[in-house]
């Protein structure tokens, strides 16, 4: 096989149809690394870090990158550790990254998902076969309605789902008497056919409020509530008390996270991400754990441009566990967008033809490596400087 003999790392921005906030977040959405992987062939391989320094797990024991950390890392640390190896060695790709870093998971999965992309090339095959196959050939999209004013969160529920959604995120964790209210608004928006959830991004400072909260929300029909608390512990008092399932999101980073949310019965869903592990193969694992628990999942995102995203849709569609509809955006560059909003949250994306959705669903991509090119004349249009 190939040998990897370059990285080079650029950082992006692109457009936001609207403002897309949830509780903590404190920078626009959009501002990401590339990782563009070349081997001695002349083949092309990406990655994308969607770095967010105000995102991590409970009680600061994980944490995410800012853009300008990722960069130094994978340019200071990752790219010499990796040089010189088969892409499709991943074994060895993660035993190299971690002996000359520990942690900075959103930079080795922008490294690692670059190296699946041209490994996938080089065999012909879609990255998903190199993860262990196709569980399923659509992955349904739950559209994320982030924190916005009610009126607007009506109007925007009501043309997703007439446009094919069939699962709707709702960002809480603010005032519960404003959250309640969301919910049933949405909910008459929408009708009864189609599924609500919450995440709270660990907004409800005790479990108390959370479980009252939840309690008064679960007259409207809601498939799952997510991280409405911080910490482990304190999920499995809301999970107990509470008939909606619990989604661990921000509890939930890694295989070993996994085993204490079985321990604590403290979730029945983990949302698993290719960033929070460190990439596909550590986020392949964190699926087995789960589904080894009974515990099912979907693959959640950080709103990633189209390279990262597609990195979600490979993962979607490998993974056994990931049975619930997944919150990614349906990319789609501006060529392609004719004032549609489910799933889109850019005026414009990075890859060259437009994920195909059909029926709330993103058919998953065939094609060799990630399954769509990457348009670099976009890639030189949103490049900026890194700060
Ligand atoms: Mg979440």
């Amino acid at each position: 096989m190939s040998k990897i003999v370059g990285i080079e790392t650029i950082l992006v921005q692109l457009p936001t149809r609207r403002e897309h906030k949830w509780t903590g977040l404190t920078e626009p959405i959009g501002r990401y690394v590339l990782v563009k992987m070349t081997d001695d062939q002349g083949r092309i391989g990406w990655g994308e870090a969607p770095a967010l320094k105000d995102w991590g797990g409970e009680f600061g024991r994980y944490f995410g990158e800012s853009p300008a950390i990722a960069t130094l890392v994978i340019e200071r640390y990752l790219a010499p550790a990796v040089a010189g190896l088969e892409p499709g060695n991943f074994v060895d790709l993660h035993a190299r990254m971690d002996s000359m870093v520990k942690g900075y998971p959103y930079a080795k999965a922008a490294v690692e998902f670059a190296a699946y992309d041209l490994a996938g090339r080089a065999l012909g095959v879609p990255v998903h076969a190199l993860l262990g196959g196709c569980a399923r050939k659509q992955v349904a999209v739950t559209h994320s309605l982030g924190l916005i004013a009610i009126d607007e969160a009506e109007a925007e529920a009501a043309k997703v789902v007439s446009e094919g959604i069939r699962t709707i995120k709702i960002k809480v964790g603010v005032d519960p008497k404003r959250d309640i209210e969301i919910v049933r608004v949405v909910r008459n928006a929408v009708g009864p056919a189609v599924e609500l959830c919450v995440d709270g991004n660990e907004g409800y400072p005790t479990p108390g409020l959370a479980i009252r909260t939840i309690r008064a929300m679960e007259a409207y029909g809601l498939k799952y509530a997510e991280q409405p608390v911080m910490g482990i512990e304190q999920l499995a008092l809301v999970a107990r008390a509470i008939d909606t399932p619990v989604m661990a999101d921000e509890s939930a980073w890694n295989a070993h996270d996994v085993i204490q949310i079985i321990e604590k019965r403290a979730a029945q869903i983990v949302s698993i991400y290719t960033t929070k592990p460190g990439g596909l193969y550590r986020a392949m694992e964190v699926a087995a754990v789960a589904r080894a628990a009974g515990i099912i999942c979907n693959v959640n995102g950080s709103v990633e441009t189209g390279v990262g995203n597609l990195a979600n849709i490979h993962l979607a569609a490998a993974a056994p566990a990931a049975v619930l509809s997944c919150v990614v955006p349906v990319s789609t560059p501006v060529e392609a967008q004719h004032g549609q909003a489910a799933g889109i949250y850019y005026k414009d994306d990075l890859i060259k033809t437009a994920m195909r959705f059909v029926d709330g669903a993103i058919e998953v991509p065939m094609g060799p490596g990630m399954g769509i090119e990457v348009d670099e004349a976009k890639v030189a249009k949103y490049r900026v400087e890194t700060k």
